[in-house]
C-alpha cells in the first residue's frame, strides 16, 4: 500500500483514536525520531537509509540493513558463516557466557557480532565486514577477530579493497586474553594488506570504542565516520578521573576527532555508498581499464585533500 493509499483509507475511516495511534507506533508503521521527536512513516525513513528527514539524526541500524545499503543487489556472498563462538574460560557473570551466547544468537539470528562477505559496491568488487551492535554490544571476541582476519586475508588474495563498518563496545571481556589478542591478529592482517598496496577503509559508526578503536578502526588509509558518532577508547568518566580534568562536551564525537586529526572524513549515511565508490575508484591502479577519472572526481579529490588532508593519491 502506498502512502497515498494509506492516507486515503485513513480519511475514509474518520479520526484516529488515541489507542489506535499508539498501537500503530508500536507496530512500527511510524517511527519517532529520538532526537527531534518528529514522526516519520517508517517506509520513508527506510528509503532515506534511516536518517531523519527533519533533523538528519542517524538512527541506529544493524548489519543486514548496512549490507543492503552498501552492496549491489544479489551480489553479496557471505563468508565463514559456520564459525561459532565458544566459551573456553567457562566464564560466568550474572549469567553464564554460554547461555548468554545462545540467547543472543536466538534473539538476533546472528552467530556473532560481525558479518563478513564479498560483493560489489557500485559495481566494484569489495571485501566488507559489518559489526552488529545488537550482539553483545558489538563486542570483539575470537569469532569477530577470526572472521575479520579471514576477510582481510581474502581481500589481499583477491586484491580487493577492504571496508569495515565498526560499531563496538570494545573487546569481549567474557573471553579475556583471547579477545584482546584479536586486536594484534587483525592489525597483522591489515599490515599485509597494506604491504600489498591495497586500500582499507574503516567506517566508524555510533559507537566505536575500546579495543576496536585501539586497533583496526584507526588503521585505515582513509578513516570515515558517520555524523555525531561516539568514538573513543575509554569512557568519558574514566578519562576524566585519570586526567583529573573536565573534558569538552563534544569530546569523543566524530566531529571532534576530525578536527583533531583522527578522522579524515565525516560522511552522512545517505552519501556513504557513493563516497566509498569514489574513494575506491580514485585508488585503483592507473593501469586498470576501469579507472577513467572524470573531471568531477578530480575536483572532488582536490577539494578533499585541501580541507581534510586525507592521503588521496592516484598512482
Ligand atoms: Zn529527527
Amino acid at each position: 500500500m502506498s502512502l497515498f493509499d494509506w492516507f486515503a483509507n485513513r480519511r475514509k475511516a474518520g479520526p484516529i483514536s488515541e489507542d489506535r495511534q499508539e498501537r500503530e507506533i508500536a507496530d512500527g508503521l511510524w517511527t519517532k525520531c529520538e532526537e527531534c521527536g518528529v514522526l516519520t512513516y517508517t517506509k520513508d525513513l527506510r528509503a532515506n537509509q534511516w536518517v531523519c528527514g527533519e533533523c538528519h539524526h542517524h538512527h541506529r541500524i544493524f548489519s543486514d540493513e548496512r549490507i543492503r545499503q552498501l552492496i549491489d543487489a544479489q551480489t553479496w556472498q557471505p563468508l565463514d558463516t559456520h564459525i561459532q563462538p565458544k566459551d573456553p574460560l567457562g566464564f560466568k557473570d550474572r549469567k553464564a557466557y554460554g547461555d548468554r551466547l545462545r540467547d543472543t544468537q536466538t534473539k538476533t539470528q546472528l552467530t556473532d557480532a560481525v558479518q563478513t562477505g564479498l560483493g560489489l559496491l557500485d559495481g566494484l568488487p569489495v571485501a566488507l565486514g559489518v559489526m552488529d551492535f545488537r550482539f553483545m554490544g558489538g563486542s570483539m571476541g575470537s569469532v569477530v577477530g577470526e572472521k575479520l582476519t579471514r576477510l582481510i586475508e581474502q581481500g589481499t588474495r583477491d586484491r580487493r579493497p577492504v571496508i569495515i563498518i565498526c560499531a563496538s563496545g570494545g573487546a569481549r571481556m567474557q573471553e579475556g586474553m583471547l579477545s584482546l589478542m584479536q586486536m594484534a591478529k587483525i592489525s597483522g592482517a591489515l599490515q599485509q594488506h597494506q604491504a600489498a598496496r591495497l586500500l582499507y577503509l574503516p567506517v566508524l559508526t555510533h559507537p566505536t570504542t575500546g579495543g576496536v578503536t585501539a586497533s583496526f578502526a584507526m588503521l585505515g588509509d582513509i578513516i570515515l565516520a558517520e555524523p555525531k558518532a561516539t568514538i573513543g577508547f575509554a569512557g568519558r568518566r574514566v578519562v576524566e578521573q585519570t586526567l583529573r580534568e573536565k573534558l569538552p562536551d563534544d569530546f569523543q564525537t566524530a566531529e571532534y576527532l576530525r578536527d583533531h586529526g583522527f578522522v579524515d572524513l565525516i560522511v552522512p549515511r545517505t552519501q556513504l555508498k557513493a563516497t566509498l565508490a569514489q574513494l575506491i575508484r580514485l585508488h585503483q591502479p592507473r593501469t586498470a581499464p576501469a579507472l577513467g577519472l572524470e573531471a568531477s572526481e578530480t575536483e572532488w579529490a582536490n577539494g578533499l585533500s585541501s580541507n581534510a588532508a586525507a592521503p588521496i593519491a592516484v598512482d
